[in-house]
């Protein structure tokens, strides 16, 4: 039942699009490494808000990386929760690094707004389906930080039935409403007591593929002196001096004024630094690298989109030994043209993610394994208990790349040991809205803007 990657974003690219690679040496402002969401966001913030020259360049095709083969789910939630933020950052700049991701969703707007985009993009509330006490501890302690904090709640309701009520510590009475089992249910498309709180969050749902490669028609129309794409393009070295880059793309090289490496961290290159300490071994341990799998069906379209995700009934600790790696499995739900004119729904899971080694090769085209196909399929009859689930043909199977920092938090800022590099990545498997965010920090940095420290900032080891 193996099947070669294919993934619906990318499906749904035009196939027609000229390709250019980079035929001689050139100079610009700014070299961006990278055409994901973040490489491109990047580009079009530098490009909004100074006068530079950009080039952006890649190795592959544009938003083929990570971005052509997530879930599209946006969502300013974090890779880890809010009360581990605090005891890693203190409340301060835990709530600002909150703060400034909620406010990618605006950052978002404006670029369809600038660029007169008309792809899909729907708004809703998503809803997370939790099945024990802990599960509902975790979230109400976030809660009530983030009530300290004044910053906005996720709202928590908790079934009438649950057996843990009493057991809830009386400091969280405020943070939570009780609900009857069947109004979670309903929410969660599920059946029976398995989950018995739900929390509510703001969510949407794009294909960031397609956003990727209309955001770059505009800013290839909208600043064509000033921006260039070149595909196809890997770049092998980069050497870093005092006030200039010099990247090595193989036979042709790219001088820049700075530099920033938007390639979601993980990819074999290496960053020599002849103007202080060396950058290559300590970047290459800020990121590990981690391949998220998933698959999608298609159904008739009688549902309106939805985004949720099912914590797996385990304990913090258990969850640790899943060989499959997430304690939680994610949908989405949203209108999706297959063939030209035919909209039918598509529902994409997600759940099972597995490790690389250290430096180890990710292989874009590498099957897509039986066992992680199992694992969603399981969750789908079981979970979603689709009354035809023997009927389910899954069209799409798709994996990519995420590259996790240590503390899960995208590394957003300039090389602390020569300012000529900067970063926007970390995928850390939620990175739509951070790697816009990041795409605007890093315009501000460029434009000389003096920025308070905060949770992205790289760190001098
Ligand atoms: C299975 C899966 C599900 C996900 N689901 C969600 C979700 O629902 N919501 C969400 O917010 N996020 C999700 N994510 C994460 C999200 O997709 C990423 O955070 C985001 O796409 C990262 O974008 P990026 O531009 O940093 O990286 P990428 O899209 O991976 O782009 C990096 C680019 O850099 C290029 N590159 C790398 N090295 C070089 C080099 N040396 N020279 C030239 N080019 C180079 C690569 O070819 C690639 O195109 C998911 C990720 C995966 C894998």
């Amino acid at each position: 039942m193996s099947q070669t990657n294919r993934s619906p974003w990318i499906h749904q690219l035009n196939t027609d699009r000229p390709i250019e690679t980079l035929a001689s040496d050139t100079a610009t402002d700014i070299a961006i490494v990278g055409a994901g969401i973040a490489g491109v966001s990047t580009a079009f913030f530098i490009l909004e808000h100074t006068d530079k020259k950009v080039v952006l360049l890649d190795g592959g095709k544009l938003a083929h990386g990570a971005t052509g083969h997530n879930a599209g789910h946006v969502t300013s939630a974090f890779e880890l929760s809010f009360e581990d933020m605090v005891k890693d950052f203190g409340l301060e700049k835990a709530s600002e690094g909150q703060t400034l991701v909620d406010g990618a969703w605006e950052l978002l707007e404006d670029m369809y707004r600038k660029a007169s985009l008309t792809i899909p993009f729907s708004q809703f509330t998503g809803y997370g389906g939790l099945p024990t006490l802990e599960h509902v501890l975790e979230e109400l302690a976030d809660n009530l930080l983030r009530s300290k904090a004044n910053i906005k709640q996720n709202s928590v309701a908790i079934s009438k039935n649950a057996p843990y009520l009493s057991s809830i510590p009386a400091e969280y009475q405020e943070l939570y409403s009780l609900v009857d089992q069947s109004e979670i249910n309903e929410k969660l498309e599920t059946e029976g007591e398995e989950y018995s709180a739900i929390v509510s969050y703001q969510t949407g749902l794009v294909n960031s593929a397609l956003f990727c490669q209309e955001i770059v028609r505009y800013l290839s129309t909208q600043y064509k002196e000033r921006f260039s794409l070149y595909e196809h393009t890997f770049i092998q070295k980069i050497a870093l001096h005092e006030s200039k880059a010099i990247l090595d793309a193989g036979t042709k090289t790219i001088t820049a004024e700075q530099v920033v490496l938007c390639t979601n961290g993980f990819e074999n290159f290496t960053i020599l630094n002849y103007s202080g300490l060396d950058i290559d071994s300590r970047f290459h341990h800020e990121v590990s690298g981690c391949v998220g799998y998933m698959c999608g069906y298609l159904e008739p379209m009688d549902k309106p989109p939805a985004a949720r995700y099912y914590d797996i009934p385990f304990s913090k600790e258990e969850a640790k030994n899943i060989p499959t790696g997430e304690p939680y499995y994610y949908i989405t739900r949203r209108p999706y043209e297959y063939e030209q004119n035919k909209e039918h729904n598509i529902v994409c899971v997600g759940g099972p993610e597995f490790e690389l080694a250290d430096r180890e090769q990710y292989v874009k085209d590498f099957l897509y394994p039986e066992e992680a196909h199992n694992d969603v399929d399981t969750f789908i009859k079981k979970t979603l208990r689709r009354k035809e689930q023997s009927a389910i043909n899954y069209e799409f199977r798709w994996h990519g790349l995420m590259g996790y920092t240590p503390n899960r938090v995208r590394l957003i800022g300039s090389e602390p040991k020569n300012p000529v590099l900067l970063y926007n990545l970390g995928c850390n498997g939620i990175g739509i809205l951070p790697s816009i965010y990041g795409g605007k920090r890093i315009s501000q940095i460029v434009s000389g803007e003096k920025l308070n420290p905060s949770i992205f900032d790289p760190k001098d080891a």
